[in-house]
């Protein structure tokens, strides 16, 4: 019988039908990453390098970890020691750190979030549990988080990047029940089929379930009828001529600008705090009175952290006058004010451009709807609305902004290369072209109507 390990266990406090299917039917293996995933994997690596010490190997699996923890156990353990894996029954985790610290035994629990979640509870405690039933002793139980307050002062100095939050005594009031819905959870995993359980609140809470496809095939379309949008409600083509007026005031040329940014846990360039939204990509689509239209894009990836090269380029192909659009407009506001904060040289002229944002996310609501948005005014539901051939499905690699951040990494940390690297540059500018491209036809097509 498989184990419960910590993740199956918070698996099964989230849905009991989501522990079934991850222990009995899988989703296919598949590179699956995120930008939580990543950030998590680099705070990981930051505290390993913080708190030097013996690390169990992960790569020859649970059984192989378990023995190699037993040995140094039997050896008389290590002050620091990283992936601890321990089982009892059937039950089996692994700590992020255990740490011998004045005669005390802690467990500390590593998180890339910048505060003590209500879901780090259980997380910590059933550790604790499993650990303490194998006889691995525990003193205190900590959490290890980013500190969101601390400033990069000078390169390779992360004093204060993390804080260590003292959870033992929530754990300890969690600690009496938790064994029984441990023991729960293990007889849901040996059910001969998956537990009817209806989709709900819990499918996103406290973590989207990975089987959300799953469930909701066969499922009703998502039922608009109580959204609180009453054009939603009706499910029709609604366009209101009247409210995109203010696109025929704005002064020519407009511009149409799109950062793409990326949020470090721990941070790498100098004045730069942890989760900053930092600019490493903008697009720029410029069109004239005339209708005539050109376009500057800009890429660091080596260069990531120039920030003056990265404004001084912008700031170099951005018209002076006219009008600025942008879709949720706060984004590039705050981008700007983030490169203007860092490049003082240049943050006249960035606030100045700030100045001239407006926003077509707003005048969009107002004016159009169309039912194949299904509620959303994304740009990526809006656009396909009003120009077919602009679908983001058809993009390679990179659709949306999370997937840009990822290619910028895996092509920054030097994980692909040769023409892997060339084609996932490419679908990296194609993506961001493609976003202000799609605000000049949003913008037409609005215009147009107005
Ligand atoms: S999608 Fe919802 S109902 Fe289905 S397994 Fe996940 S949490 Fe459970």
């Amino acid at each position: 019988m498989a184990w419960l390990t910590k993740s199956r266990f918070m698996a099964g406090r989230q849905c009991a039908k989501r522990l079934w299917f991850e222990v009995n039917d899988p989703l296919e293996a598949h590179a699956a990453d995120s930008m939580p995933l990543r950030q998590g994997r680099a705070f990981d690596e930051f505290v390993r390098a913080l708190w030097p010490g013996r690390v169990i190997a992960r790569g020859r699996g649970m059984p192989a970890a378990i023995a190699e923890t037993s040995r140094v156990f039997a050896a008389g353990g290590a002050p620091v020691l990283h992936q601890a894996a321990v089982r009892h029954g059937d039950f089996a985790v692994i700590a992020d750190v255990l740490r011998r610290d004045r005669g005390e035994s802690q467990l500390i629990e590593v998180k890339a979030s910048t505060s003590v979640k209500p879901e780090h509870l259980p997380d910590a405690a059933f550790q604790a549990l499993v650990m303490r039933s194998a006889q691995v002793a525990v003193d205190r139980v900590l959490l290890g988080h980013v500190n969101n307050q601390f400033t990069l002062e000078r390169a390779g100095e992360f004093d204060g990047l993390l804080v260590e939050a003292d959870l033992t005594p929530q754990v300890e009031a969690l600690l009496p029940t938790l064994g029984e819905q441990a023991v729960a959870l293990h007889r849901v995993m040996a059910l001969r089929a998956a537990p009817d359980v209806a989709m709900g609140p819990q499918c996103h809470s406290p973590y989207d379930c990975p089987f959300i496809e799953r469930c909701a095939r066969g499922a009703a379309p998502a039922d608009l009828s109580t959204h609180r949008d009453e054009r939603v409600r009706a499910g029709a083509v609604f366009l209101d001529r009247g409210a995109a007026a203010e696109l025929r005031e704005a002064p020519y040329p407009h511009s149409f600008l799109d950062f793409e940014t990326i949020a470090l846990a721990v941070p790498e360039v100098v004045g730069t705090r942890p989760y900053e939204q930092l600019p490493f990509q903008w697009s720029l689509h410029v069109e004239q009175a005339s209708g005539e239209v050109s376009h500057g894009e800009y890429l660091a990836i080596e260069a990531f952290g120039d920030f003056d090269a990265l404004a001084s380029a912008l700031l170099e192909v951005v018209p002076a006058q006219g009008s600025v659009f942008a879709y949720n407009a706060g984004f590039e506001a705050r981008a700007l004010a983030l490169l203007a904060r860092l490049c003082p040289a240049h943050a006249t002229r960035l606030h100045a451009l700030a100045a001239r944002l407006i926003d077509l996310l707003p005048i969009t609501r107002r004016a159009y709807y169309h039912p194949r948005m299904q509620g959303s005014w994304s740009l990526k539901a809006v656009i396909p609305t009003i120009a077919p051939d602009l679908a983001y499905g058809e993009l390679a690699d990179v659709r949306d902004g999370e997937g840009a951040q990822l290619a910028f990494l895996d092509l920054r940390e030097g994980r692909v290369d040769g023409s892997r690297r060339a084609a996932l540059t490419k679908a990296m500018l194609d993506y961001c072209r493609q976003d202000t491209w799609s605000l000049v036809q949003l913008a037409r097509f609005l215009s147009a109507a107005a």
